[in-house]
């Protein structure tokens, strides 16, 4: 099994090199673009890349606003804040997410508390997540509030895990019943759609990253997606510092932070916007090729969900036990085939063991039985 996944993989990329996991493709105008604003000298914070990419991303999620930011990690951030998440808040996420998830919260005093996912999806399972405010949690005066804590629980933080959209009507219709903001954390999930809406624009607010190995790059950069006008107007003036616009005097009118995302980066990120389909179409080829090598096996491949279309960010497969897995990972990579475990479970780190959780089964088997394997689009 694990030679004949070597030379496949070898064969789909046709090298004999390292093969990343991921990895950026400029194909387009990246070069064309980021010279224009070093020619300019528009490289910083003020440029008019930076309301291009912030347009184009708006057409293509159909997001009400959209505000660029240096990363997705401030991006979270912002519309966190945006949404009155404070100190000594309560959100429910996910303990299968990179750390940037739990690290916005606690830049903002708020800790997580953590549900199962879904064996299917991934992300946040509606059940779980139903099953443990009944036994943890009951509204009063319009509040979700934590029995034992007496806090306020006051959004859930769903992550479209490896870019597979998470279950978001059924996870819409419990956060109303029980009073819970949505925010979405769709850094991974650019070009996925939950029955035809994209990713992050399904709760109250979502965000997306450009970092060098999400499946389109503007070197690091992020963007806000706001689904009402006004958490877009916070969001740009909280994110440009709080200066309130004036010709030349500066006046902040309240603490606000520097994450603009700089115009060459912003550059990169159109030049990339410009190929989103050619990208998203050879992922689904390559998932298609892993999806036929894995039939018949002992290994699910994971495959989008029957509600949803995936951007194939990373792809995945789950295999029979965690010394399967630990046998894969050291056979594939020192044959220079890069894969991944998935990130260490978020309660499994010592800033997040002490944290609040449900049961964890599901999570626990997928976290020691995932492997990302190559998906860098083949051109
Ligand atoms: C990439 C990522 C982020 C944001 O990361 P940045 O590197 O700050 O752009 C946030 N959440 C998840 C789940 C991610 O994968």
């Amino acid at each position: 099994m694990f030679d004949k996944f070597i030379s496949y993989v070898r064969d789909i990329y046709s090298s004999k090199d390292a093969i990343p996991l991921h990895e950026p493709t400029f194909i387009g105008n990246e070069f064309k673009y980021v010279n224009d604003t070093i020619k300019s000298t528009y490289v910083s914070s003020i440029g008019e890349y930076v309301q291009t990419f912030e347009n184009l991303i708006e057409k293509y999620t159909s997001a009400t606003k959209a505000v660029a930011t240096v990363n997705g990690t401030t991006a979270l951030q912002v519309a966190l804040k945006i949404s009155g998440i404070k100190t000594g808040d309560l959100v429910i996420t996910q303990p299968l997410t990179f750390i940037a998830t739990c690290n916005a919260l606690h830049y903002l005093g708020a800790s997580p508390i953590f549900v199962d996912i879904s064996d299917k999806s991934l992300s946040l399972c509606p059940k779980a997540l139903e099953k443990y405010l009944d036994q943890n949690a009951l509204v009063s005066n319009s509040k979700c509030i934590h029995k034992k804590t007496k806090k306020q629980i006051k959004a859930i933080l769903p992550m479209h895990t490896y870019g597979h959209p998470a279950q978001m009507e059924e996870l819409v219709a419990i956060a109303g019943k029980w009073k819970l903001i949505i925010i979405e954390d769709a850094a991974e999930s650019l070009g996925s759609f939950y029955k035809g809406k994209h990713t992050g624009t399904l709760g109250d607010i979502g965000i997306l990253s450009f970092n060098g190995n999400k499946i389109i790059t503007s070197g690091g950069g992020g963007m806000i997606l706001c689904n009402k006008d006004e958490d877009g107007v916070k969001a740009k003036h909280l994110t440009t510092t709080a200066k309130v616009p004036h010709e030349y005097e500066f006046f902040h009118d309240e603490h606000g932070f520097n994450y603009r995302l700089p115009n060459i980066n912003a550059a990169l990120g159109c030049a990339q916007m410009e190929n989103i389909e050619k990208f998203l179409g050879r992922k689904r080829s390559l998932a298609a090729k892993y999806e036929s090598f894995f039939k018949n096996s002992e290994i699910r491949f994971v495959k989008e969900p029957d509600y949803g279309q995936s951007n194939y960010w990373l792809n995945c497969i789950i295999v029979p036990d965690k010394k399967f897995r630990d046998e894969f990972l050291k056979k594939t990579n020192y044959e220079k085939i890069i894969t991944r475990p998935a990130w260490t479970l978020m309660h499994h780190l010592p800033m997040y063991k002490n944290c609040l959780k449900g049961s964890l089964k599901v999570s626990e088997k997928i976290g020691s039985t995932l492997i990302n394997i190559p998906s860098t689009p083949v051109i």
